[in-house]
């Protein structure tokens, strides 16, 4: 089976009837581009960048991230890198942010949240996310997005940071495409909103079934009630994705459900334009959509 899988490297991701798709990788450490390039990923549509937070002792500085995104972007060679800012909090804790012990740590102090607040946590990644865009094929996608005030948010901070850096005379991309992550009910339901201000969605379904079903993804114990093929789910996203195209932006799937090859035919038909999986499930989204007819 493995050797049939690597026959299709190098294949286009497209259905019998014409259909393209474009298929991309989630990471969660610069050491996993290896296997990325291996499995003929189109590029990385989710780089989760808690792992510098995690795997330090202390808030990584800005040099530091700026190395690993910029070397993430240099070794993908052009193709598209979609960065995610920290989305620390509920099950991703790292001790030196000393973050107050929550009743409920899904519906808390998290991700963007932190971000919005502790402003200066966030101006230091974005910094990085920046300079290191000069560098290659670099998105910036945020998570845990609500509203179009938490976006608008976003947008002065980039701006000051943008400022500061031209200020100090530092090489930075001035035009860097933005994205967030549809997560939350709220932001499928005003997607139509949001679509006006971001250039791409990308849905994750982990949180967006948590969320909408209103069952911790962490909870062994609910395990038989998450059920990510909820029609409730699946009609946010296409709820989404028709906004999305409405504007005439793109939306991906960057949660687990997207590496699902029972609904990749339904995935299509709704238009979404990317699926970003494990690299391991690359070539075996490829053969699945190479199979299809959706028209
Ligand atoms: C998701 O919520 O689906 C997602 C991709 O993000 P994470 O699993 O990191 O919360
Ligand atoms: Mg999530």
């Amino acid at each position: 089976k493995k050797e049939l899988l690597s026959k299709l490297k190098g294949k286009e991701n497209i259905t019998l009837d014409g259909r393209k798709v474009n298929i991309f990788a989630n990471i969660g450490n610069p050491s996993d581009v290896g296997s990325v390039l291996t499995n003929d990923a189109g590029g990385i549509g989710l780089f989760r960048s808690e792992f510098l937070y995690l795997e330090n002792e202390d808030f990584p500085t800005e040099e530091q991230q700026f190395l690993a995104y910029k070397q993430v972007a240099e070794t993908m060679a052009g193709k598209k890198v979609i960065i995610r800012t920290l989305d620390i909090g509920a099950d991703k804790q790292a001790e030196y942010f000393h973050l107050d012990k929550e009743e409920n740590p899904a519906l808390g102090y998290r991700a963007i949240r932190i971000c919005l607040t502790r402003t200066e946590i966030f101006k230091t990644q974005l910094r990085a996310l920046y300079r290191a865009a000069v560098f290659g094929n670099i998105s910036i996608m945020f998570p845990m997005i609500t509203s179009v005030e938490e976006i608008k948010n976003i947008n002065k901070i980039v701006a000051e940071v943008k400022n500061e850096l031209e200020q100090e005379g530092i090489p930075y991309k001035k035009e860097v495409e933005t994205g967030i992550m549809i997560e939350t009910p709220a932001a499928a339901l005003v997607s139509d909103e949001l679509a006006k201000e971001v250039d791409f969605f990308s849905v994750g379904t982990n949180d967006l079934t948590q969320y909408t079903l209103a069952i911790d993804r962490q909870n062994q114990k609910l395990e038989p009630f998450y059920n990510p093929h909820h029609k409730a789910i699946l009609k946010l996203i296409k709820m989404a994705a028709d906004n999305a195209h409405k504007e005439g932006k793109w939306i991906g799937i960057c949660g687990e459900l997207g590496a699902d090859t029972s609904l990749t035919e339904e995935f299509l038909r709704i238009g979404i334009d990317e699926l970003s999986v494990s690299p391991s499930m690359i070539l075996e989204l490829r053969k699945k959509v190479r199979e299809l007819k959706i028209d």
